[in-house]
Order: C-alpha cells, then structure tokens, then sequence
C-alpha cells in the first residue's frame, strides 16, 4: 500500500496547516516537520512573536515561511506587501523568495527578492504591480522605503532572518530604521544562530513577549554512545555527488546508508549514484511495503552496498552490515544526527560517521558536536590526485593478493616471448597497467574546490574573527600592510558617494562566497574605499564586485597597489 498524501504529511496536519501548504509540502517529498518547525509553526500560527535560535540547515525557512503564507488571504488582489522577511546577503533573499514561491504554488503568493546589485528597475515595476511578500537585504529595503516604493503600512507580520549575521554587517541601524517604519500591531520573527546580548536587545525592543525556541536545547538519546569515528567534509552543494562519490571510493564500506532530507532528494541522489558505479537502493516514504522489502532484501545479501533514504523510512531498521552512515546534508537537529549514527557502532565494532555540510551550515555542525559532546573532525574532501593513489594502491593489493595465492603457471609463455624483446620490469608495469583500468575506476577528474574552515579563515585575520569596521577614515592605515593572510582591496567610491562600511559587506558578502565575519578592516575616504579580504578570496571578490553596482553605481575595483614606507 502507499500511503495517500494526506497520510505523508500527517505531522505537518497535525501543526494545522491549510490544506494547500500541505500539498506543496508533500508534492517537495518532505516526510515530517523538522524540530525547529514543530516549535515554531504552532505558535506562530497563533499570531506569537517568536524569537529563535537555529541556524542554516534546520528548516528555519519553512518555520517562518508557512505561517507567512498560511495569512495570506485567498484570492487576494494585488496591492501592498503583508510580509517582510529581512535576510543579510542576496544569495539568501532568492534562497528565501524560492521556498516562498514553492510553498506558495496553490495560494498564487506572490514573493519578490530586492537586494542590492540588481538593477533597480525591475524591483520598482515589480513593487508597482503588487507583492505579497518581500524578502530583502537591509540597505536596499531601506533605498525602496526612502523612495516610498516599498510600501509597508500592511504588513502583517516581519521576519529577521538570521539577525547576528544582519549585525555583524553592520545593518543594526539600518534594520531599526526598516522596523520604525511597520506597523505596530505587526507580527515579529527573529531567527538568528546565535544570541549574543546584541540581538537579545533588539528581541527586547521589537518583540512582543515571544515564544523563545532554541533547537540546541534537544539532547541526546540516552545509553551507551556508539563508537563511531565521526568526520566531515565540507562541500559546495554542487560538488556534492563527487565528493560522496570520492569519499565513499576512499574509505569503500561495506554497506552505507546515505541520508537525505527529501524524496526527491532520495530518488535524484540514488540515480546519479548508480551512474557512477555504484549498487544504490532509494528507500522513502512514498514507496509500498512491497518495494521497502525487496530493497532490504537486496541490500542484506550484498546485491546492493548503497541505501539512500529518509530519516522517516529508515525509522526502525536494523541492518546488521552496516557499516558507515552518512548524512547527505547536515541533520536538521542533534538529536536526529544522534538516531542516524546510532545505526553503526554496535556490538564493540567501530562505525563511520560521514558527513556532507554546506559551507553555510557548518555553523550547525559546531552546534551538533556541542550538545552531542562529541568531536567531528572536519576534513578535506579527497583530490584527484589523492583517489588516484588510492585505487593505485588498490591494484597493488589485487596484484599482491595474485601473485600470493593465485596459480599463475599458465601466463608464464607470455611473459617468457615478450621477455625475449623486452626487459621484465617494463612488461610488468604494461601488465599493471591494463590490470589497473580493468578494476573499472571511474575517471573522476572533476577538483572540488577547497573551502576553509571558518576558523582557518579567522586564524588568517590575526584571530579576531570579528569585523572591524569604521564609518570615518583611518588614514593611518593606508600604505601599511594588511593583516596577515588579508589582501586591500580599493574601491573607487567613498563617503562622497554616501558609501558606507555596510554597502561593501552587503555587496562583497552578497557578490562572494564570503560572509560578513570574513572581511577585515573598512577604510572609507571622501572619494575611494579599502577594504581587507582574505588572500584566496581576493581574485574572486574583485571579480564579482566588478559585475555589480555598490550604491546603484559601477565602481572601479583593484587590488590596492601597496608600497611599504
Ligand atoms: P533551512 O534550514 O531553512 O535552510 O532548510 C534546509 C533545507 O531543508 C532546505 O533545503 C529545505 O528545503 C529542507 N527542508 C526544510 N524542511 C524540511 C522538512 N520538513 N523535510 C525535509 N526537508 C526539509
């Protein structure tokens, strides 16, 4: 039998969504509510203001995102926003303004991401036309308020999407300003991954006794902890399947099972793994008994070493072979990491726990290794260079296992006539050689690219991790050297052009793969800018804010030419 999709999303019902949220929810292949999103939703549907601690990879979007649209009333002409979601860098806006529109798809929401960068223009004729939710940065919100486009006299309800990361760009004024100008009565929502006493006071004065959620608070399962050698990779989402791929060519488990957060996600993932050579089973909620049965089957004879799965179908099973876990992404709670490592470990033998973070969300790994008091050493993914020594190496033992126990009379007369012509070292590396790509090993040639841990890249900063910024000049900076690991970056605009410290963190960290805390010091004259960024990030922040407009202008961009006094 397949359960019916009512059945499927029974958890998500159960919060009280409106039956068109639950169909988009189940047509995404989610199974159950995560942690934060069974605290949150309840509350918020209740009209609460909700302060919250959860970071990237918790299902915090949806958490804020479903009571958004579960207000948004039906067959609404088009007019004034009724919800504002404030989020740090442009890359989250569309993030947000996507999972809006997707949850939205039966309501016809309309959502509009404004960041700075983008043209203007088309954020205006959009304004005009009528939004109902707007999810934008700070200091271009601010742009469309003073030009009185952004109207937000009928806002229901606000959202500040990961507040400390709004802060440490400097938006702290920016985003009083925005909230000045909402109405009273409004519906607040502030999600941060951490509470310093900074966003706690911005809690205090814009908050209205809020539902307090802090998803660290879940413990761990009790009983004996499993032994379990725990890593991590970090890995851009698009470099995911090859570096699973390459990880699992690395440490060649007998049995793993894999888990992902969707059916879609199950599906695509079991697909693409297959294509690379490897025997992968899906297993998700969508799926009969029947089909559940023969994928177990399959995989406890051996004909399969790969189970891809949910953490809903996976409830309950004891696969005795299983040797690595790995979570796909990172798990929306520690206590879910807690279950999923459970299933290796068992009975005095030693487990594997892998897992695949985005750059983003290694804020939540931190937080996993906090409450599970566990250490997770995060590693590097394996290059090309290292997987081909690897399956070298894998020939060598087949070669060795051969020599030692296979009869190898019968091949005598070749090497006896080639040995005539050639010498024997050079008819044997031939033989290796055909020996080696017959063992079938995947050309993999792609290189992921290297992301460096965030305390690497504070380390670099002279370990102060934190920006340093300053709205008037520091001339006695310039001609000294940057901090070490740290490159100057000028930039042809400056107090003149009303260029703030928090216009070049929002454009760099909106432009790069960087983030706020990542940028070093902020010089800001009349007529340019310097700003420090990391040495490996240098080539690409030029590049990138080459593209752009800063304060809705193209700028010149450079390394600055720094001479030693
Ligand atoms: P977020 O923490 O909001 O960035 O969400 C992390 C990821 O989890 C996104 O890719 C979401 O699509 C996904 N997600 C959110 N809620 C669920 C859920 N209940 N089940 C499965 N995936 C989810």
């Amino acid at each position: 039998m397949t359960p019916n999709a009512t059945e499927d999303t029974s958890g998500f019902a159960d919060l009280g969504l409106r039956p068109e949220l639950l169909r988009a929810i189940s047509g995404l292949g989610y199974e159950e509510p995560t942690p934060i999103q069974r605290e949150a939703i309840p509350p918020l549907l209740e009209g609460r203001d909700l302060l919250g601690q959860a970071a990237t990879g918790t299902g915090k979007t949806a958490a804020f995102a479903l009571p958004i649209l579960q207000r948004m009333p039906a067959g609404r002409a088009a007019g004034a926003p009724l919800a504002l979601v404030l989020v740090p860098t442009r890359e989250l806006a569309v993030q947000v303004s996507e999972a809006v529109h997707r949850y939205g798809r039966d309501l016809g929401t309309r959502v509009l991401p404004i960041y700075g960068g983008q043209p203007i223009g088309r954020q205006l004729r959009e304004l005009q036309r009528g939004v109902d939710v707007v999810v934008a940065t700070p200091g271009r919100a601010l742009d469309h308020i003073g030009r009185k486009t952004l109207q937000l006299d009928s806002l229901l309800i606000v959202v500040l999407d990961e507040a400390d990361e709004m802060l440490d760009m400097g938006f702290a004024e920016d985003i009083d300003a925005i909230l000045q100008e909402t109405p009273g009565e409004r519906q607040t929502v502030l999600f941060s991954a951490t509470m310093p006493p900074r966003i706690s006071s911005i809690a205090r004065q814009h908050l209205k006794d809020p539902v307090r959620i802090q998803i660290e608070r879940e413990t761990a399962a009790p009983g004996e902890a499993p032994r379990v050698r725990q890593s991590a990779y970090l890995v851009p989402r698009a470099y995911k399947p090859t570096a699973l791929g390459r990880v699992l060519d690395v440490e060649a488990p007998e049995a793993a099972i894999v888990f992902c957060r969707t059916r879609e996600e199950v599906d695509q993932l079991t697909e693409t793994m297959n294509g690379r050579g490897y025997r992968a089973e899906a297993l998700h909620g969508g799926m009969g008994q029947e089909q559940r049965d023969r994928v177990m089957a399959r995989l406890r004879s051996g004909t399969a070493d790969l189970l891809v799965a949910t953490d809903v179908a996976a409830r309950g099973l004891d696969i005795e072979q299983l040797t690595h876990v790995v979570n796909y992404n990172v798990p929306s709670a520690p206590e879910s990491y807690v279950h999923r490592i459970g299933r290796v470990g068992r009975a005095g033998r030693e487990g594997v726990a892998i897992t695949l973070a985005e750059p983003r969300e290694h804020r939540m790994l931190k937080t996993i290794e906090r409450v599970t008091k566990s250490r997770i050493t995060v590693e590097k993914v394996p290059t090309v260079a290292d997987l081909r020594a690897r399956r070298l190496e894998l020939t060598r033992s087949a070669l060795e296992e051969s020599i030692l126990e296979d009869d190898l009379e019968h091949f005598r007369v070749v090497v006896d006539t080639l040995a005539d012509e050639f010498d024997l070292v050079e008819i044997a590396m031939a033989a290796v050689k055909l020996a080696h790509e017959a063992s079938g090993a995947a050309a993999d040639e792609e290189e992921i690219p290297d992301v460096p841990l965030r305390a690497e890249r504070e380390g670099r900063q002279g370990g102060e991790g934190r920006v340093r910024r300053e709205a008037g000049g520091r001339d006695e900076r310039r001609g000294r050297a940057p901090s070490g690991g740290m490159t100057r970056i000028f930039i042809g605009a400056g107090r003149s052009a009303g260029i703030r410290p928090q216009d070049l963190v929002g454009a760099i960290a909106n432009e790069s793969r960087l983030s706020g805390r990542d940028i070093g010091a902020i010089e800001i004259a009349d007529r340019f800018s310097l700003v420090e960024v990391p040495d490996y990030a240098t080539e690409e922040v030029i590049a990138a804010l080459r593209q752009t407009t800063i304060k809705g202008r193209k700028v010149t961009v450079r390394r600055e030419r720094f001479e030693a006094r």
